[in-house]
């Protein structure tokens, strides 16, 4: 991607610098409890709940957690090496992924892209280019903008790796994934990706999404990558909607807006 400074390590703190202008013209609320002045108080990031320890190699979910079948994972996920989240999807993170999706709130956005780059860093994986996971162009219409292109263009600057955001585009409309199935979430959005072979080709991506609840979206994108001949596909995640006895945690926060949107 073309960017206005050439010089890539001059990239983020111009970056940082615009959003602190805008901050001092503009003092923001926090995202997860509304304190005046900073985007993401320092008390919600410490109530972040990080997703580690015992989790899926394949999926990254918590083993422990409510009827966890890896196998079902390699079968589900084939064109992901694999996927990781920093964090559980739970206020005040929640807050501040639907904030950034729903109510304009797109600051918040070089703060949460931090998080990937913690996450990034643990797990040590070697890419080529960091893609996020398009939105179609009717969605991107009605919201203006696609909030997992906000989170990877710091993202990428950061870790100084191209983003390539035109190499994966979605067709296909889909209707949202909240309240559908794990079944029902692949073959909504099957077959609504394409990719571009001669910038993925024999490279390693990396997806950037701001939530994977069964990584469906994630193994679409992946199927269509795989397809145009790239290499090895790992999906990062901000946030990550776990099984609960009543579907998935993502259904209780974002079942009202999703219709919405
Ligand atoms: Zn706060
Ligand atoms: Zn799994």
């Amino acid at each position: 991607m073309s960017f206005w400074v050439e010089n890539p390590s001059l990239r983020i703190p111009l970056y940082r610098s615009i959003w602190k202008f805008v901050d001092f013209l503009f003092p923001p609320h926090c995202a997860g409890c509304g304190l005046i002045g900073e985007r993401f108080c320092s008390e919600c990031s410490q109530q972040v709940q990080l997703l580690e320890g015992n989790i899926c190699e394949k999926c990254g979910e918590p083993i422990t957690n409510f009827q966890h079948n890896i196998q079902d994972c390699y079968d589900h996920l084939k064109n992901l090496k694999m996927i990781r989240s920093f964090s559980f999807y739970q206020p005040p993170i929640s807050l501040a992924i639907q904030k950034l999706k729903y109510h304009r709130d797109i600051g918040i956005a070089e703060v949460l892209a931090n998080y990937l780059v913690e996450l990034y860093n643990k797990n040590k994986v070697d890419i080529d280019m960091v893609i996020p996971v398009p939105l179609s162009q009717k969605r991107l219409h009605d919201r203006g903008y696609n909030q997992s292109f906000l989170l990877a263009l710091p993202f990428s600057m950061i870790i100084n790796k191209p983003i390539k955001k035109q190499s994966l585009r979605r067709f296909k409309d889909t209707i949202s994934q909240v309240g559908l199935d794990r079944h029902e979430r692949l073959i909504n959005v099957s077959k609504a990706f394409i990719a571009d072979s001669a910038e993925v080709s024999g490279k390693n991506i990396l997806l950037i999404d701001d939530v994977s609840t069964t990584g469906s979206t994630l193994e679409a994108c992946a199927s269509a990558l795989k397809i145009a001949g790239a290499k090895d596909i790992v999906g990062l995640t901000l946030a990550r909607a776990v099984h609960t006895h009543n579907g998935f945690s993502d259904q209780l926060n974002d079942a009202v807006t999703a219709q919405k949107f």
